[in-house]
């Protein structure tokens, strides 16, 4: 079974769009715990494969898997991301009016499988969960503010932390750094550093300090014209000409 160990298992898929591969037969696969980076010009395609493992966009033709019995092709948006299947977008969709304790709350209770206690009192095991991600997050001594005061990094952490909560078991990020100040962007790379190996994660991302700092010890794909077109550890990836060609070629 070539699917084994995978978490995520994409074969030839193509999206045409009225005759307009955005995604030509590509294929690719993430293992369990992993951090992956996909990195690619614009236009490569990155934006339609997440689509496609969200079941936002249908593939036309190919195989995605997730895990070892969920055929993606085949299911709801709305199922995906109940199978476990989170995405943050670049803007941070955080619940403002409430506060970050409440908004891990929430996200905790919008999994469909603890929802019977939406309406109950949290369990010291479920508030020593929330502390938990609090932590890894960094915003132990914000928890009582409202979100919506939060900074614009906080609120992306925040976001993180929130996936984290409804334990999304491939987490999807969308440019997680765009916006943020230098700081911030190095304590998100120190953060997804934490999460590597305890969570499957897709990073997308344009900035490629941060690609550097969080590839170190992983695997960066490298999309252009919706398929793969280099593959591998950051060093192998920058030196490739092929890849140094689609940078600087136009
Ligand atoms: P990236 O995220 O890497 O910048 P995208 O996945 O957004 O790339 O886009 C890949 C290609 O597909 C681009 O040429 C884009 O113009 C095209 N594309 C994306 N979505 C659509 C759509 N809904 N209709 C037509 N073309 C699209």
């Amino acid at each position: 079974d070539t699917r084994h160990g995978a978490i995520l298992y994409l074969e030839e898929i193509t999206v045409s769009f009225d005759g307009f591969k955005a995604l030509n037969k590509l294929s690719l696969d993430i293992s369990v715990g992993e951090l992956r980076c996909i990195i690619g010009p614009n236009g490569a395609g990155k934006t339609t494969m997440m689509d496609v493992i969200t079941g936002k966009t249908r593939p036309s033709s190919g195989t995605a898997w997730f895990g070892q019995s969920f055929d993606l092709a085949r299911m709801s948006e709305y199922d995906i991301a109940h199978a476990g299947i989170g995405r943050k977008f670049q803007r941070p969709t955080v619940f403002e009016q409430h506060s970050v304790f409440e908004n891990l709350e929430l996200a905790m209770k919008m999994d469909k499988r603890v929802r019977p206690t939406l309406f109950s009192r949290l369990s010291s095991e479920q508030k020593g969960k929330i502390d938990a991600v609090l932590a890894l997050i960094r915003l132990h001594g914000q928890a009582a503010r409202l979100a919506g005061l939060l900074s614009h990094g906080q609120k992306q952490w925040l976001e993180i932390g929130m996936l984290l909560m409804q334990e999304a078991q491939l987490i999807l990020l969308d440019e997680p750094v765009a916006g943020m100040s230098d700081a911030e962007t190095a304590r998100t790379a120190e953060l997804l550093n934490e999460l590597r190996g305890k969570h499957s994660i897709m990073v997308v991302e344009h900035d490629m300090g941060f690609v550097a700092e969080i590839a170190q010890q992983g695997i960066v794909t490298v999309l252009h014209e919706g398929a793969v077109l280099a593959q591998g550890r950051m060093e192998q990836v920058q030196a490739d000409e092929r890849v140094i060609e689609v940078y600087l070629g136009r």
